[in-house]
């Protein structure tokens, strides 16, 4: 097989696909695994069954049924889902959305895809312009996105403490410099892997740093606001058009559907339709319809905000709750403070293994996490020892199992320590 640059890279083992593999397989093997190493949501009953409802709505609905499954929409996203959402969007926030502000894309990573490509690489003009992640760690999604070579660069957080064995990265904005060669700025808020919500004070430096430098400041807010609001921290949705607010319909209990929303200035809109038209055609409409109902009645903002946040928040303070109980002050360990979306992020200072060892060791004792080492896209290779200390932990799946498997973590951790 003759591969192009394009085919070769797409197709190359990145970190992520054999880690994926590795996981794929393990979960395959039949064993009694705990699986914490995903970002699959969890299945909320109260979403599910009023999902449940609309789908048989729609079913029963003839005209409703051809559009679900029998009429392409246009490149920009089905267009009842999209005035419905700026009303709402407009009347809660007062944004002053216009249709023209929003596209809809299959799930949100295609939409980041489309943006990373379209404001970073090869200028076309001999240059090479860069997206800037001010906060790594970061979502190891974005890392292999680009078409060319090398679209990241990443800055190292400052680390501050925040309680007993709990802490908190913040944007080290003495650190952060940006230029010419900078095409946006992104942050997923809040952060996969750490569970790190960007403060707005944080968001209001971005965007001035962004408006000051005419470049975009991507926001990825599939864990975040105004939904699916897996947020245990104030933090105010913002948008106007220095922004482009990324959201998604997956960690709400829709990640089949594959819905992603983009809110943009307008010509950002017009060009990502473009690329969208020339990828996919259209959009699925799927997503959109399932929670059209639900944008045009204000649930979405309300289930979010009173079911599924209550939902992940009681399961991340049980197993923050467990790690206390398993590890005291037995041996060096910390956790991000946990203030959003699904993970724990756990630090184990001066661990005399990295992570990558422990991952393996957890993996032979039955328990799926991952190595913090994934999560550091666009940094260069310093030698910094934390981010081999690090452990991804999902939380989303059953409480008794997450406990299990914190426990064996626990119990891992402390035999490393004890050399065995
Ligand atoms: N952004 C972040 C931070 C994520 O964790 C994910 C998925 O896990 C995505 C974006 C992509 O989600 P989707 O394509 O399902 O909208």
């Amino acid at each position: 097989m003759k591969l192009s640059a394009f085919g070769h890279k797409f197709t190359a083992e990145s970190g992520i696909t054999s880690l994926m593999d590795d996981l794929g397989n393990a979960m395959a093997s039949g064993d009694d695994v705990i699986m914490m190493g995903g970002g699959n949501p969890g299945h909320v009953p109260a979403i599910q069954s009023r999902l449940r409802e609309v789908l048989g709505d729609l079913v029963q609905d003839d005209d409703a049924f051809q559009r679900l499954i029998g009429i392409y929409d246009p490149p920009q996203g089905e267009k009842r889902f999209i005035a419905a959402l700026t009303e709402l969007l407009n009347q809660e926030y007062g944004w002053a959305l216009t249709p023209e502000n929003v596209a809809l894309t299959n799930g949100s990573q295609a939409a980041f895809f489309m943006l990373f490509n379209m404001f970073a690489g090869d200028d076309g003009e001999g240059g090479h312009r860069e997206i800037l992640l001010p906060l790594a760690p970061e979502y190891i999604g974005y890392a292999d996105a680009g078409i060319g070579r090398e679209l990241f660069r990443a800055v190292r957080p400052e680390i501050t403490w925040t309680g007993d064995h709990e802490f908190k990265y913040r944007v080290d904005f003495d650190a952060l410099d940006i230029g010419p060669e900078t095409g946006a700025i992104c942050v997923s808020r809040p952060t996969n892997p750490t569970g790190n919500v960007i403060t707005d004070e944080e968001m209001r430096r971005l965007e001035v740093m962004a408006r000051e430098n005419d470049v975009p400041l991507i926001v990825d807010g599939a864990y975040g606001t105004p939904f699916p609001s897996l947020l245990f921290t104030e933090a105010s949705p913002t948008w106007n058009e220095q922004i482009i607010l990324c959201l998604s319909l997956s960690k709400l209990g829709l990640p089949a559907a594959r819905t992603g929303i983009v809110i943009a200035d307008k010509p950002v809109i017009k060009a990502l339709s473009s690329i969208n038209a020339i990828m996919n055609l259209a959009t699925g409409s799927f997503g959109a319809m399932v929670a059209e109902p639900l944008v045009r009645s204000g649930e979405i903002l309300s289930l979010s905000r009173d079911v599924v946040c209550p939902f992940y928040q009681r399961k991340m303070e049980k197993a923050v709750a467990v790690l206390h109980d398993q590890l005291g002050d037995r041996c060096p360990w910390a956790v991000h403070r946990p203030e959003g979306a699904m993970f724990l992020w756990l630090w184990f200072p001066d661990l005399p293994i990295g992570s990558l060892e422990l991952y393996e060791r957890l993996k032979s004792r039955g328990v799926l996490v991952v190595s913090g080492h994934y999560f550091f896209p666009g940094l260069p290779e310093d030698g910094w020892r934390h981010r081999h200390e690090c452990l991804r932990v999902t939380y989303s799946q059953d409480d008794e199992q997450v406990a299990r498997g914190l426990t064996l973590i626990a119990d891992e951790v402390l035999r490393v320590w004890a050399g065995q």
